[in-house]
């Protein structure tokens, strides 16, 4: 597993490879991410992850001040996976000595879900990930469907303008079906339980919700009760198609969103 640290390195490195899968990641490297290195393993031949906290996708300072990092544990895990042939860890400078302002964004139809609630935070993803794509050319690129709005908005810029495939992973869960994430490193024991109850009645609203006349109803009617038993700030509980993202009035092709807050830590899933 070799170690790049700057894009002198990087290109050198990468230059004789021509079939090369991209897990990019912001570290606290944990289960979710080492399920989509698997898979870029198997489908790949050469495998480069990146960890890199965009600072231009966080909408909120505390946030970004707050997020988990530990390089050298995130080191030695993808080393023992051995599925792992490069690591490139960037400086900002290295992403973004390229000053052109990005011209990236967001449609209209698009501005739903997190894009509504977290201003500017997929503009930054997707200037992100476009200036990585354009610095690793991978050709194939290993994103969560955990971050379902991620994976959709990824995919439709970049395999429109770049030679590459985004491939969807599935989600990875703990033994309480909580899906896998760094931020959960920021929850207490209290905030777990809640979390994994919230997961139990997404999963039965999922269930329930194909006898509704009237889903929008139901839905609203469901976010106010979890809101109410367990104290938690709901930005959406929404049912959309998962081709298009467009609210759904039925279950097939759908998928059910959630993003809300456990303190001042926000969690997103969908099923
Ligand atoms: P992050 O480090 O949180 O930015 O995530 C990097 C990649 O890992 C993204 O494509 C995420 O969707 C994916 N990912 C994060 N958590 C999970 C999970 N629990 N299961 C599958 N993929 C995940």
């Amino acid at each position: 597993m070799k170690i790049l640290s700057d894009n002198t390195s990087l290109l050198k490195s990468l230059r004789p490879f021509n079939d090369l899968g991209f897990v990019p990641t912001m570290g606290g490297i944990h289960k979710g991410h080492l399920s989509l290195i698997n898979k870029s393993n198997k489908l790949c031949k050469k495998t480069i992850v990146s960890i890199f906290i965009n600072p231009k996708q966080f909408n909120k300072k505390t946030d970004l001040k707050s997020y988990p990092q530990n390089i050298k544990k995130d080191l030695k895990i993808l080393k023992k996976s051995k599925k792992v042939d490069f690591v490139y860890i960037p400086k900002f400078n290295d992403i973004y000595k390229d000053r052109k302002k990005s011209k990236i964004k967001i449609l209209k139809e698009d501005k739903i879900l997190c894009a509504k609630f977290r201003k500017g935070h997929f503009e930054g993803v997707l200037d992100v990930m476009t200036r990585l794509t354009k610095i690793i050319k991978p050709n194939k690129i290993f994103m969560g469907e955990k971050d379902f709005q991620q994976f959709y908005l990824v995919k439709k810029l970049l395999e429109t303008n770049y030679v590459t495939k985004i491939i969807p992973c599935k989600t990875i869960r703990d033994k309480n079906n909580l899906a896998l994430s760094t931020r959960n490193l920021l929850l207490d024991k209290s905030q777990l339980k809640i979390a994994a109850i919230v997961y139990k009645s997404m999963s039965r609203i999922k269930k329930n919700i194909k006898n509704k006349k009237n889903i929008p109803h139901f839905l609203k009617f469901k976010k106010k009760e979890l809101k109410n038993n367990y104290k938690i700030k709901i930005d959406y509980l929404e049912l959309r198609n998962k081709k298009n993202l467009k609210l759904s009035k039925t279950t097939n092709n759908s998928r059910l969103f959630i993003a809300y807050y456990l303190n001042e830590v926000r969690l997103i899933d969908n099923l």
